[in-house]
């Protein structure tokens, strides 16, 4: 079990940060809670640390898109 619900809500905030983040992998979401993307994924910033998501569940990292879910 992942620390972040995978929910609705929870996507729809992500899809404000993810899908405009520069290393975005082009499909895929709320990596924090499903894990990381099975597309290669080149590091040109990170938008996670400014998401509501990340707070509300206390995460700290940063690429869950490459690392893998916030656990
Ligand atoms: S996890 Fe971070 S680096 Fe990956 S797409 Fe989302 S905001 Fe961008
Ligand atoms: S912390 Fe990152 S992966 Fe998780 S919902 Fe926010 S933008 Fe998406």
């Amino acid at each position: 079990m992942t620390k972040v619900e995978d929910k609705k809500e929870n996507v729809g905030i992500c899809r404000q940060y993810c899908t405009v983040c520069p290393s975005y992998p082009g499909e895929g979401i709320l990596f924090c809670a499903r894990g990381k993307s099975s597309k290669a994924v080149e590091k040109q910033g990170c938008y996670c640390p400014s998401c509501e998501v990340q707070t509300e569940y206390g995460c700290t990292g940063t690429y869950y898109c490459i690392e893998g879910a916030c656990e």
